[in-house]
């Protein structure tokens, strides 16, 4: 446990002023700002502005009037191009004050989310890269009367809602592909972590971008979000977040038939096999679990090893939990950070004693860890776990690992699919038909073979079941923010379907 910075110290920096950018302008809503206290120190580090549903109207009229009238959607895919790479680089410049907010905000290591921040520059990168590729079809086939041309053509206006887990990584996985496309956007950041996506709009208006094609509203869901996902004049509806809101954006999105592209909760499984680098896995099991304080999509939450090595395995990952750093998220050396508020960190201490209720025992952790400020867990393994408990099914979203185990491959296979969520899983075996196996049967987006949580720009990234909708990065990210429109096109005289011609 580590403390670098007291409260007291940190209480007396300047606590940060946001507003809000609408149509090209910064303003402040009528009502009190939201103070944000961070998770790690306790005190205020930044007010937001608390957006009402009327902002959130004037952001879409201003959207709207951009893609409708304005020069983005009619620009060259090279000038947006340019314009996306000059944002990259802008990132790139102001990195350690967009990782501190985040940091601070969030409760997130500052060595974690630089590295969030160099990943989100890659990422604005390759979308920029794509934006010069983005095309449609040609059918010279259709005999010698008909040319038809598919084209691809920017979906309109989309509203981008982000969770306050990766605040910053997050929106990168979204605007740039959408305005790439030649969109225009509303955006809403969480109310808890708002800092970092502000000072992108600052980046966005610096390298180019035109008055209201971006617009970014803060303030809660109830308030700004809810109409974001149900207005006539939004196209489409870019949500990551839990699963409950994610159901509700698409009910609302529904009313208009809106598109909707989804992020949703996850709860992983990492399913280990006898014959698997044991070392490296026990490794990815303490990262896989606790990266991030485990409030992390893709934490992989369960465990489901062969039952002849689970008692090894519980004792090796509990043997290296001890050593993971929990500590103030300024520090470069914490490896975990804090718990986002004290209410959710009521929530993950209810799911933990409910497991204990229901015969699943504390083999590491289990609690809280006192560091005098802030709210900061222990990272916790709950052993003997059954699959049909509450924390075997539901997303607790902190750093509680929970064990399972099997006998035989099918077995293994019912377990990680038995639940609601098809985010990502793991699987470890040295024997390439197993993993093969393994990974052609398990229902997620994404599986891992003898590593976990390794990403690209390139590779798509979302959910199979109650885990999404759509996937994100990857070479279609953009055409996911497009419509299809099919020109037909007749050559030479055309026979009447009535009339015979003279
Ligand atoms: P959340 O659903 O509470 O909030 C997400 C966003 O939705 C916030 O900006 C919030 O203000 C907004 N919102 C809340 N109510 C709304 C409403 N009625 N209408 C419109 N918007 C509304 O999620 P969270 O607690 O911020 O984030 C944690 C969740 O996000 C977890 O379930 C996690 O698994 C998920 N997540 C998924 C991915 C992924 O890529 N699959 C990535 C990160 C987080």
């Amino acid at each position: 446990m580590t403390v670098l910075v007291t409260p007291k110290a940190l209480a007396n920096q300047t606590v940060r002023d946001f507003k809000m950018l609408i149509d090209g302008k910064w303003i402040s809503g009528n009502a009190a700002p939201i103070e944000r206290v961070a998770p790690s120190h306790g005190v205020v580090v930044s007010r937001f502005q608390a957006g009402s549903k009327a902002d959130a109207l004037r952001a879409i009229a201003a959207a709207r009037k951009a893609f409708d009238t304005g020069p983005w959607p009619r620009m060259t895919a090279s000038e947006r191009s340019a314009i996306l790479l000059k944002a990259a680089d802008l990132i790139a410049a102001r990195a350690d004050e967009l990782a501190y907010l985040d940091a601070i905000e969030a409760g997130k290591p500052i060595s974690q989310v630089k590295g969030e921040i160099a990943g989100s520059v890659d990422i604005w990168r390759y979308a920029a890269a794509l934006a010069r590729d983005l095309h449609g079809e040609s059918y010279n086939t259709l005999g010698d009367g008909t040319l038809g041309v598919v084209l691809r053509e920017a979906i309109g206006v989309v509203s981008i809602i982000t969770p306050w887990n990766f605040p910053f990584l997050i929106v990168g996985q979204k605007l740039p592909f959408a305005l790439a496309a030649g969109c225009t956007c509303v955006v809403k950041p969480s109310e808890l972590t708002s800092g970092s996506t502000i000072v992108l709009g600052e980046i966005l208006q610096e390298a180019g971008v035109p008055d209201g094609v971006v617009n970014i509203v803060t303030g809660t869901g109830a308030e700004v979000g809810a109409i974001m996902t149900a207005h006539p004049d939004v196209d489409m509806v870019s949500f990551t977040g839990s699963t409950g809101v994610g159901k509700l954006t698409m009910t609302n999105a529904a009313q208009t038939l809106k598109k909707v592209s989804l992020e949703l909760g996850g709860k992983n499984p990492q399913i280990v096999f006898p014959d698997a680098d044991l070392d490296a896995f026990i490794d990815a099991a303490v990262f896989g679990a606790y990266f991030n304080a485990g409030e992390c999509c893709n934490a992989g939450s369960r465990l489901i090893l062969h039952k002849s090595i689970a008692s090894d395995v519980v004792a090796r990952v509990a043997a290296l939990a001890k050593h993971v750093k929990v500590g103030d998220p300024l520090d470069p050396t914490t490896q975990v950070g804090a718990i986002i508020t004290p209410q959710h960190f009521d929530k993950i201490a209810g799911y933990v004693a409910a497991a204990k209720s229901a015969g699943a025992e504390v083999a590491h952790g289990g609690g809280a860890l006192d560091l005098g400020m802030g709210q900061f867990m222990a990272p916790t393994i709950l052993s003997q776990v059954t699959p049909g408990m509450t924390v075997a099914r539901e997303e607790v979203f902190g750093p509680v690992l929970s064990v399972l185990t099997f006998d035989t491959a099918e077995e293994a296979i019912e377990i990680a699919n038995s639940i609601d969520y098809g985010l990502s899983a793991g699987v470890w075996s040295k024997d390439f038909d197993t993993c093969l196996t393994i990974g052609r049967r398990i229902r997620a987006g994404t599986v891992w073979m003898n590593t976990f949580m390794d990403g690209a720009s390139e590779l798509p990234f979302g959910g199979y079941k109650q885990s999404g909708l759509g996937r994100e990065l990857g070479r279609h990210a953009v055409e996911d923010y497009t419509e299809t429109k099919t020109l037909n096109m007749h050559i030479g005289s055309r026979t009447n379907w009535w009339m015979p011609r003279t």
